[in-house]
């Protein structure tokens, strides 16, 4: 039974593979995403973990889009799918390893490596705030066909497994794209901006929301050029490159986030992101 689903599921995505549709790569790894082409169009709802993931159509197939954490454990996977009667399937993918390097930065401002008392007051109040927006959930259909927010060489990958003044620190958890201060950076979706303003580590930072748990932020911004509530139209111009918060130069830091998790952003972008520069 299992067997046989997954040989469909095959099928289907070198299907989608070779249409090129406007869906993002398929990469089931930490860090990456699985798109799984629906095995009925009875599925209303698709969970990992317990978090709802978005669902959209495509050439009449209804595919799940389903964020990996970096700490996903490699191996099978298992995903709940209900129907729109209440039934619950569940249904077991792979997650394949994947490992990423290690980066070394040195910051000059040591307050942000090692943060005061006072800081960490401010760390955890703005935590709140970003753990908020990455949870926002909303039922507007959303869409992939993600625009390149800025014109800038790729300063630093997904998932880098970073040392700050040579502290571990958490890993990269975004895209950098190096680009001269108050180059505009455009929004690379339709969304709803659910979030703004000035974060320690950050600096300044916006979180739009695209509907279904899609989520992009934009982070040590120069300027930041719209609020909280404001309707964004893709490739709208929402601020400019700059280097507030913890950075060692000016860049966009892109993050993506999907079913409440942050993922590589390389898997929405057009193609010619991957021309990576390890310089
Ligand atoms: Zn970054």
């Amino acid at each position: 039974m299992i067997a046989s689903r997954f040989k469909i599921f095959l099928l289907t995505l070198f299907a989608h593979t070779s249409l090129a549709l406007a869906l993002p790569q398929n990469d089931p790894v930490p860090g990456g995403l699985l798109v799984l082409a629906m095995p009925s169009a009875d599925i209303s709802q698709v969970t990992f973990q317990g978090i709802r993931v978005p669902i959209v159509a495509e050439n009449q197939q209804q595919y799940a889009l389903v964020g990996l954490s970096l700490d996903t454990t490699p191996g099978k996977n298992q995903l709940e799918l209900i129907s729109a009667s209440g039934d619950k399937t569940q249904y077991t993918f792979e997650v394949h390893a994947k490992k990423y390097t290690e980066q070394r930065l040195v910051i000059k401002d040591q307050r942000k490596v090692d943060p005061t008392a006072e800081d960490m007051i401010r760390i955890r109040a703005e935590q709140l705030r970003m753990d908020r927006a990455r949870k926002t959930w909303s039922d507007t259909p959303t869409h992939f066909n993600f625009t390149q927010p800025v014109e800038g060489r790729v300063s630093s990958i997904f998932g880098l497994r970073r040392f700050f003044n040579n502290q571990p620190r958490k890993p990269h958890a975004g895209l950098d794209l190096a680009a001269n201060e108050g180059t505009p950076i455009q929004a690379v979706e339709s969304g709803t901006v659910i979030e703004s303003g000035d974060f320690f580590f950050s600096g300044n930072m916006i979180y739009i929301d695209h509907g279904q748990g899609l989520i992009s932020l934009y982070a040590h911004l120069h300027e930041i050029k719209v609020k909280t509530g404001d309707k964004i139209q893709r490739g709208q111009v929402i601020g400019s490159v700059g280097q507030s918060g913890r950075v060692t130069g000016p860049h966009l830091h892109l993050g993506v986030i999907i079913n409440q998790t942050l993922v590589d952003p390389v898997l929405f972008l057009p193609p010619q992101t991957d021309q990576k520069d390890h310089s």
